[in-house]
């Protein structure tokens, strides 16, 4: 078997513990207005290819001692990880079995009863919340966030240890009153995860020029480190565990 993938990034410190290779696999049911890697929201644009689950397994083979000397692993990445079940599934049994450390980045918007089985075998699990407010969830992904709350409610229970990641995006989520409602939902529904808010950045602009896609929204605007630090302060002071992995 197999399924597509961007590519396989070796020697990452962003997306889990220690050293990692992220596996970033296409497809995306979301379409997020700031999307910093749009060649991953569908399968068929020439920044994706199809990969034997054989050659992804020779690869992290061979970078097994990174992982071994750094406390490092693989992360499952997109695009959405989630998007080809059966792919992720059949490569997080292998590696689970191995013994390899694997974390998963995910937008949340899934199947949980498909995906429960897999997700117990990570060791990390980070999903995004963009918005607490549906219609505007919508507005600025194309789907509205009631999955992704029900899904950041079961995941939090399923004993596996969890970090809800913020993108944010002043123009977006960047205001007080969206925060409150964050952080508010979170220390009711999910108060064991930890709490990441990471800043908007534009780091993907060149890929919208080279797949010939309209910019991301210019209004959508960088918050300040002191913006940061208040809203990490708020998110403290409602009890929640905030933590970097940047
Ligand atoms: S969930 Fe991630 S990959 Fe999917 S559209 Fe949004 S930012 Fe892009």
């Amino acid at each position: 078997m197999g399924g597509y993938i961007m590519q396989l990034q070796n020697y990452s410190v962003n997306d889990g513990e220690g050293i990692r290779t992220v596996i970033f696999m296409a497809g995306c049911p979301l379409s997020c207005a700031w999307c910093s890697n749009p060649e991953g929201q569908t399968k068929n644009n020439p920044m994706v290819h199809w990969v034997e689950t054989e050659d992804i397994i020779k690869e992290i083979n061979r970078q097994a001692i990174f992982y071994r000397f750094s406390g490092g692993g693989i992360t499952f990445s997109g695009g959405e990880a989630t998007a080809q079940p059966e792919f992720l599934k059949e490569l997080t049994d292998r590696f689970y079995d191995d013994g390899y450390d694997l974390a998963i980045e995910t937008c949340g918007q899934f199947d949980f009863n498909t995906l429960a089985p897999t997700l117990k075998k990570m060791n990390l699990i980070f999903m995004d919340l963009k918005h607490i407010d549906s219609k505007k969830h919508e507005f600025y992904t194309g789907v509205g966030n009631s999955l992704i709350l029900e899904n950041i409610k079961k995941t939090a229970e399923l004993g596996v240890k969890m970090v809800v990641r913020v993108p944010t995006i002043i123009g977006v989520n960047g205001d007080d009153e969206t925060m409150s409602g964050i952080f508010k939902f979170l220390s009711k529904n999910a108060p064991s995860v930890g709490l990441e808010l990471l800043p908007y950045h534009k780091y993907g602009e060149e890929k919208y020029r080279q797949l010939g896609k309209k910019l991301p929204d210019s209004s959508f605007e960088i918050p300040s480190d002191e913006q940061m630090d208040h809203w990490r302060k708020m998110a403290s002071d409602e009890g929640l565990n905030v933590v970097s992995y940047r």
